[in-house]
């Protein structure tokens, strides 16, 4: 029996590119079989131009393509965690739908796969593609992070990945958290892990969907949740602030004892405004803990699925 391979590929808006994926990835597999069987699974995000279409046309051609199409636009990472849910695959590879992964790289993670490993991260060797502010902040956010998490994160690691079965189970079932960096876990389950190295090409057509927006929010996010030290921040202060407060009070008591009426109002304005300046921070990071753990409570759903295409109705 042949194994299976899916490939899970995130689909948001991605008309121009869909067909050029399909065929040159369709070659990349068909050269598989014989040892490998295949799928290839689209999560369609809510896309809201013609790739719906031309995913439903792809699927009533080929029945090796599958879809799940969400009933909005739920992001990225949702629709990855649905291909992995999803899935039924031996060994799951994620990928964009732009051609920025390249499909050439397949045959060399199935081999990772065969040899037996769980986890396989693609490790962007330049990324030519994103401009200079983008890959300074991407290498200042990975040397802050590495400092604050106990996990290790690959600064150039991206969402070209792979993971065999058991790495797919523990995603499935123990890492459902709303607020998440799903690269994070693939890094941080452990399992035999391997990296593979391969160039990140220019996307094929369309725009990237990522605003800085997005990308500070992801940032922060991550942040919040591989590190509990923005929590204890406000010891930290606590501490700087008394040692402080005994400077002054010595200060002022000497001033007092030498001069008589102690003075300072220029002192006293600038303490307050920095004592609030500091205080405010730490209660604006509580808050966002607080975010976190509210999302949490709450439980939506990481992604609502519409419909399905070839895929047997659960
Ligand atoms: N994508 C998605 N949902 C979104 C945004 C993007 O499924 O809300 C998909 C998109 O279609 C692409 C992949 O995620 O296949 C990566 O997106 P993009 O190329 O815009 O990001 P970049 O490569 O610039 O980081
Ligand atoms: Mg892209």
């Amino acid at each position: 029996m042949d194994k299976l391979l899916s490939v899970v590929v995130s689909v948001y808006n991605e008309e121009l590119a869909l067909r050029e994926y399909y065929a040159e990835t369709t070659e990349v597999l068909r050269g598989l079989v014989g040892t490998w069987d295949y799928e290839l699974l689209f999560i369609n995000d809510g896309s809201t131009d013609g790739s719906a279409a031309i995913l439903k046309k792809l699927a009533e051609e080929d029945r090796k393509v599958k879809i799940v199409s969400f009933s909005r636009n739920f992001g990225h990472e949702a629709a990855m965690i649905a291909g992995i849910d999803y899935a039924k695959g031996d060994g799951i590879i994620c990928m964009d739908a732009d051609l920025q992964h390249p499909p050439e790289c397949i045959p060399q993670i199935v081999g990772k796969l065969e040899e037996g490993y769980e986890v396989i991260t693609m490790v962007r060797m330049h990324n030519r593609t994103a401009g200079v502010l983008k890959n300074i902040t991407s290498s200042a956010f990975y040397a802050l992070i590495n400092r604050l998490s106990d996990v290790q994160f690959d600064a150039n690691a991206s969402d070209f990945f792979a993971v065999g079965r058991e790495a797919a189970d523990i995603l499935r079932k123990n890492y459902r958290e709303k607020v998440r960096f799903l690269r994070g876990y693939v890094q941080s389950i452990g399992f035999a892990r391997a990296t593979i190295p391969y160039e990140a090409k220019p996307r094929f057509a369309g725009e990237s969907k990522y605003s800085i927006h997005k990308l500070f929010t992801f940032a922060v996010n991550t942040l919040l949740c591989f590190s509990d030290l923005p929590l204890r921040l406000g010891i930290y202060a606590g501490i700087v602030a008394a040692l402080f407060g005994i400077i002054v009070m010595v200060y002022t008591i000497y001033t007092w004892a030498r001069y008589g009426a102690p003075s300072g109002y220029a002192t006293i304005v600038v303490l307050i405004s920095f004592m609030f300046a500091m205080l405010f921070v730490i209660v604006g990071i509580i808050g966002e803990y607080i975010a976190i753990l509210f999302a949490e409570l709450k439980d939506r759903p990481v992604y609502i699925v519409a419909d399905t295409e070839n895929i047997e109705k659960r």
